[in-house]
C-alpha cells in the first residue's frame, strides 16, 4: 500500500508547488523510497495540448505520448524516472470519463452529480498510481490556488481520501506566501492564516505549511504561524527564494520537510540522504569555468515558460561542461537578412526552437543561413530542424520557393510535408505524432558521436516531416539524414558534415534531459559552443597583441 502526500497552494499562484513537490520527492527518493508525483489541474481542457504557450507555458510530452503540464518536466528532471499519462489529470479528463460512462449507461437511473460521481472519479485517479505497487509514496500536486471555485472538487476528494484512509497514510502540505512589507520592514502572516482557514473550511487541514518568503522566518514568526494555523512549530517550513530551483531540495533537507512528512506517515526514517550526485551537479553549476552565449530563436521568447525544458536542458548540459550558458533571447519575428549579423554576431551557438504556424519563420530561416555560412554551431529542434531543411533547399539547392506545407500549402517544393498518417486527421486534441519513437543512427555521423550508440528513443510532438522525395538532392549537396525511424523511414536527424557543428532533430531531446542524465545533444552542443568561443578568443588575442606593437 502506498502512502499519499497532497500538496496544495494558497495566497497566490506561481509559488512553485511543482518545485516543492519535486524537491520533497527527491529527498524521499534519496532515502530509498520509490516515489512518483502526479498533478491535478482544475481547468476544463482535457489536456494542455491545445493550449497556447502564452496561456500555459510549454506542453510537456511523456514517453507514452501524453501532452501534459510543464510541472511533469520538473518531476522527471528531479527524479530521473519517467512519468506517464497517469501523472497528469485535468477537470476536463475527469468529466470526460464520467460523461462517457453516463452515456454507456453506467449510472442508469441515477442523477450524475459533482459529489459523489466527479469526486469518486477524482479519488480513483488520485489512488491509481499508488495501487500499482510500484511506489511507496505518491505525491499529488493540486493545481490552482485554494479558494478557487474550480479546485473545490479536488480538495473535497482529498478530504474524503483522508477520511477513508488511516491517518498515517496521508499528509497535506500547504504552500503559501509570507510577503515582506518594505515600509513596515516586516514579514506578514495574515494571508497565510486566511488561506489555511479557507482550506480548513473545506474540511482539509494542512499538516505542514511551507512558507515562500524573501526573508528568513524567525522562530517567533514560525510559532505565530503554527499557533494561528494549528500546526506544530516544526511543521512550519521556510522556503526562501533560491538562486536556482536545483538548490531547493538542499534547502528543504535543512528544514527537514522530508523527515516531518515521514514522521506523520509513521514510516521508519533511515539515517542518511544520498544526494552525492545532486550535490556534484550543484557544485559544477555554481563554479563554471567559461561563459558562452547561446541564442534562443523563437516566437515566444518573451515568455520563458514556453521553452522551459530547453532552458533546463542547457542548465544540465552547462554544468556537465562546467560552462555557464547565457541564453540570449532573439525574437524570430524581428530577424531579417539585413540585421542578422548584428543580432547574432556575438553568439557562440544558435538554437532554433520548436513551434507551430508561420509567424517568425522567415527570421528563423535568416538566422539558420547565418549559422550555416559562418560556421556557428547550430542546433534545430522540431520546427527548428524543419526550417534548416527549408533554408538549405532555398539557398543551397536553389529551390527558391521551398517551404513546409504547414506555412505554404501551395509551394512547388514541399521539402517539409504533412505526414501521411496525419492527412485524414481533423480533430486537434492529442492527434499529433506524440511520444517516444525509435531512431536508428548512421555510424560515423555527428549524431553517432553524440549518442555513442546506434539505436535511441526520443519523444515527439509534430505533424509535418522531411519529404523523402528530396532526399537525394540533399545528400548530394551535403546535408544528410543521419537518423531515421527504422520502420517508417521518417527522417529524424539532419546534419551538415562539412560544417563544424550543424544538426537538426525532428524530435524533442529536451524532454528527456535530467540533472543526473543530461541530454547528449545539449551536452555536445554546449561543448561545440565552448570550442567556438575559445577559438574566437584565441584569434582575438593575437590581433590585440599586434595592435599593441
Ligand atoms: N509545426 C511543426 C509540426 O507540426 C513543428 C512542431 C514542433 O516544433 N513541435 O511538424
Amino acid at each position: 500500500m502506498a502512502k499519499y502526500i497532497f500538496v496544495t497552494g494558497g495566497v497566490t499562484s506561481s509559488l512553485g508547488k511543482g518545485i516543492i513537490s519535486a524537491s520533497l520527492a527527491k529527498l524521499l527518493q534519496s532515502r530509498g523510497f520509490r516515489v512518483t508525483i502526479q498533478k491535478f489541474d482544475p481547468y476544463i481542457n482535457v489536456d494542455p495540448g491545445t493550449l497556447n504557450p502564452y496561456e500555459h507555458g510549454e506542453c510537456y510530452v511523456t514517453d507514452d505520448g501524453a501532452e501534459t503540464d510543464l510541472d511533469l518536466g520538473h518531476y522527471e528532471r528531479f527524479l530521473n524516472i519517467p512519468t506517464s499519462q497517469l501523472n497528469n489529470v485535468t477537470t476536463g479528463r475527469i468529466y470526460q470519463t464520467v460523461i462517457n460512462k453516463e452515456r454507456e449507461g453506467a449510472y442508469l437511473g441515477k442523477t450524475v452529480q459533482v459529489v459523489p460521481h466527479i469526486t469518486d472519479e477524482i479519488k480513483r485517479r488520485m489512488l491509481l498510481l499508488g495501487n500499482e505497487g510500484k511506489y511507496d509514496i505518491v505525491i499529488t500536486e493540486i493545481g490552482g490556488t485554494v479558494g478557487d471555485i474550480e479546485s473545490l472538487p479536488f480538495i473535497e476528494a482529498v478530504r474524503q481520501i483522508q477520511w477513508e484512509l488511516p491517518d498515517e497514510d496521508c499528509v497535506v502540505v500547504h504552500l503559501t506566501l509570507i510577503p515582506y512589507l518594505k515600509a513596515a520592514k516586516e514579514l506578514k502572516t495574515k494571508p497565510t492564516q486566511h488561506s489555511v482557514k479557507m482550506l480548513s473550511e473545506t474540511g482539509v487541514h494542512p499538516d505542514i505549511i511551507v512558507c515562500r518568503s524573501e526573508q528568513p522566518l524567525s522562530m517567533e514568526l514560525r510559532r505565530k504561524i503554527a499557533l494561528f494555523c494549528n500546526v506544530k512549530t516544526e511543521a512550519v517550513i521556510e522556503a526562501m527564494d533560491a538562486s536556482t530551483i536545483y538548490e531547493v531540495p538542499v534547502l528543504m533537507l535543512k528544514e527537514k520537510l522530508d523527515v516531518i512528512c515521514l514522521r506523520k506517515l509513521n514510516v521508519e526514517i533511515f539515517p542518511g540522504v544520498d544526494l552525492t550526485r545532486w550535490n556534484d551537479f550543484l557544485t559544477k553549476l555554481k563554479n563554471p569555468k567559461v561563459k558562452v552565449n547561446i541564442g534562443l530563436i523563437g516566437k515566444y521568447v518573451e515568455l520563458q515558460d514556453a521553452y522551459k525544458s530547453i532552458l533546463e536542458s542547457f542548465i544540465h548540459a552547462g554544468a556537465m561542461n562546467e560552462v555557464k550558458v547565457q541564453i540570449v533571447n532573439v525574437h524570430s519575428e524581428f530577424i531579417t537578412e539585413e540585421n542578422v549579423a548584428e543580432k547574432l554576431g556575438e553568439l557562440d551557438g544558435l538554437l532554433v526552437a520548436p513551434g507551430f504556424g508561420s509567424r517568425g519563420i522567415e527570421g528563423k530561416i535568416a538566422a539558420i543561413k547565418y549559422a550555416r555560412e559562418n560556421g556557428l554551431p547550430f542546433f534545430g529542434i522540431c520546427l527548428g530542424m524543419q526550417m534548416a531543411v527549408v533554408e538549405f533547399a532555398r539557398n543551397v539547392l536553389g529551390l527558391k520557393d521551398a517551404n513546409s506545407t504547414e506555412m505554404a500549402p501551395e509551394t512547388t517544393h514541399p521539402v517539409i510535408d504533412l505526414m501521411e498518417t496525419q492527412k485524414t486527421i481533423t480533430a486537434k486534441g492529442g492527434t499529433m505524432r506524440l511520444g517516444a519513437y525509435p531512431c536508428e543512427i548512421k555510424e560515423g555521423s555527428l549524431a553517432y558521436t553524440i549518442y555513442g550508440t546506434k539505436f535511441i528513443s526520443e519523444r515527439h510532438r509534430h505533424r509535418w516531416e522531411f519529404n523523402n522525395r528530396f532526399i537525394k538532392q540533399y545528400e548530394q549537396a551535403g546535408m544528410i539524414p543521419s537518423g531515421k525511424n527504422p520502420e517508417s523511414g521518417l527522417v529524424e536527424i539532419m546534419e551538415i558534415p562539412s560544417h563544424p557543428y550543424f544538426i537538426g532533430v525532428q524530435y524533442h531531446p529536451e524532454l528527456k534531459s535530467t540533472v543526473e542524465r543530461p541530454a547528449p545533444l545539449f551536452v555536445h552542443f554546449v561543448k561545440a559552443a565552448k570550442d567556438f568561443y575559445e577559438k574566437r578568443n584565441a584569434i582575438k588575442s593575437p590581433l590585440l597583441q599586434s595592435e599593441l606593437i
